[in-house]
C-alpha cells in the first residue's frame, strides 16, 4: 500500500519545475515522459487536468462538449478535437467521465488511435459491474487496466489534493505515479483492479449518509421550532463534528446549491452501491434510504444542483 504525501508546492504556477525534477534527472527533457490523454473535463477532470499540465506532464484533453476542455490551453494542454485524436501515441489514458455507458462510448470513440500496451487510468465512478465491463474493454483493445476511483470533491481536485483509491497490476505503478501525484495528495494501492472501485463505493456510501443525516437534522430541529444553525453549532469542534458537516449544513441553510457534486451524481452512486452491496450478498440498509432521498431531489428537480440539495427535498 503506497502512501505519497503531498508536495508543499501543489497547484502553484511553478509546481511543474519541482515535479519534473522529482519524476527524473533534470538531463530528461520534459517531452520524454509519455503524453498524457484525458477524456473529460467536468467538474473534476477539468481540474484534474489542470493539476497534470501543471506537474510539467504532456497533457491532450478530450471533451464531448469541447469548450469545456478548452481553458487547459492555458495551462500548456493540447485540447484535442476528437477523442482518436487525443489518445493517439498516448502513453496514459485518463478517463473522468459521468459514469460506465459514458467512459465506455469514449473509449470506443477512442478505438482507433489507442495502442496495445497503453495504460489505461479509469477514475471515474463506475460501479462493481460497471468496473468488471470496463476491465474487459482494456482487455479487448489489450490496454493495461488501472482502476483508480477519487475520494474529494471540486476544492481538492482543484488543489490537486485528492485521494486515490488505486487498484491494477503492479507493473503499471510507476507508470501512473507522475500522474497521481499530480492530481492527488494521497494513493492508497489496494489490490487487484476492482479493489479501488468497491473501496470508492463504501466511502461514498458513508459521505452520502452524512450528507443526508444532516439535511435530516436540519430539518427536524426546524420541525422542533428550534433555528436549525444551533445543530450545526452544537456539534461544532465535538467527536462528531466533521468539515463537512459544517460545510455541507452551511451550504443547505445558506441555500447555495452550486455543484461540487452534483445531486444527478450522488443518485447514480447511490444505485451504484446500493446495486453492489446486494451483488456481494450484503443488505444495503442506510443506503436504500440515502438513495430515495437523492432520487426524490431529483425528481423534484434538483439533479443539477450540488447534492447537499438534498435538502430541499427532505
Ligand atoms: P460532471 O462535471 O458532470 O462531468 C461529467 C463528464 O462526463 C463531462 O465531461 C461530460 O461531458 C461527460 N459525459 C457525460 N456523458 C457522456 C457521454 N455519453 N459521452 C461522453 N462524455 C460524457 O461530473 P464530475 O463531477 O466531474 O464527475 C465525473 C466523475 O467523477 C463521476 O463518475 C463522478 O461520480 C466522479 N466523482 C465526482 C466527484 C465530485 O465531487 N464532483 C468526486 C469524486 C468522484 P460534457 O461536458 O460534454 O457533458
Amino acid at each position: 500500500m503506497g502512501d505519497h504525501g503531498a508536495r508543499p508546492d501543489k497547484g502553484s504556477p511553478g509546481a511543474g519545475t519541482a515535479h519534473r525534477a522529482y519524476l527524473s534527472p533534470v538531463t530528461e527533457p520534459e517531452e520524454k515522459h509519455p503524453v498524457v490523454a484525458l477524456l473529460g473535463t467536468g467538474i473534476m477532470g477539468l481540474a484534474m487536468g489542470r493539476n497534470i499540465a501543471r506537474a510539467g506532464l504532456p497533457l491532450r484533453a478530450w471533451n464531448r462538449t469541447t469548450a469545456k476542455a478548452e481553458p487547459l490551453g492555458q495551462d500548456g494542454a493540447t485540447v484535442a478535437a476528437t477523442a482518436a485524436e487525443a489518445v493517439e501515441g498516448a502513453g496514459i489514458v485518463v478517463t473522468m467521465l459521468f459514469d460506465a455507458d459514458s467512459v465506455a462510448e469514449a473509449i470506443a470513440q477512442a478505438a482507433p488511435g489507442l495502442a496495445a500496451g497503453t495504460v489505461w487510468l479509469q477514475t471515474s465512478t463506475v460501479g462493481v459491474e460497471g468496473n468488471d465491463r470496463l476491465a474487459a474493454l482494456a482487455a479487448e483493445h489489450d490496454l493495461v487496466y488501472v482502476d483508480a476511483p477519487v475520494l474529494g470533491t471540486k476544492a481538492p481536485a482543484e488543489q490537486g489534493t485528492l485521494t486515490v483509491l488505486a487498484s491494477g497490476p503492479e507493473a503499471a505503478r510507476a507508470t501512473v505515479t507522475p500522474v497521481l501525484d499530480a492530481i492527488g495528495a494521497k494513493t492508497l494501492w489496494v489490490g487487484e483492479a476492482g479493489a479501488g472501485t468497491r473501496l470508492k463505493l463504501v466511502a461514498n456510501g458513508w459521505v452520502q449518509t452524512v450528507t443526508v443525516g444532516v439535511a435530516q437534522a436540519l430539518r427536524t430541529a426546524e420541525a422542533f421550532g428550534l433555528d436549525p444553525a444551533l445543530f450545526l453549532e452544537a456539534v461544532k469542534g465535538g467527536a462528531v463534528d466533521a468539515p463537512y458537516v459544517q460545510l455541507k449544513g452551511a451550504a443547505m441553510l445558506s441555500g447555495s446549491f452550486e455543484p461540487s457534486f452534483a445531486l444527478s451524481g450522488a443518485l447514480k452512486d447511490a444505485e451504484l452501491i446500493e446495486d453492489g452491496a446486494r451483488a456481494a450478498g450484503a443488505d444495503p440498509g442506510i443506503v436504500t434510504v440515502v438513495r430515495e432521498a437523492f432520487r426524490q431531489a431529483q425528481e423534484d428537480g434538483h439533479g443539477d444542483k450540488d447534492m447537499s440539495a438534498v435538502y430541499l427535498t427532505s
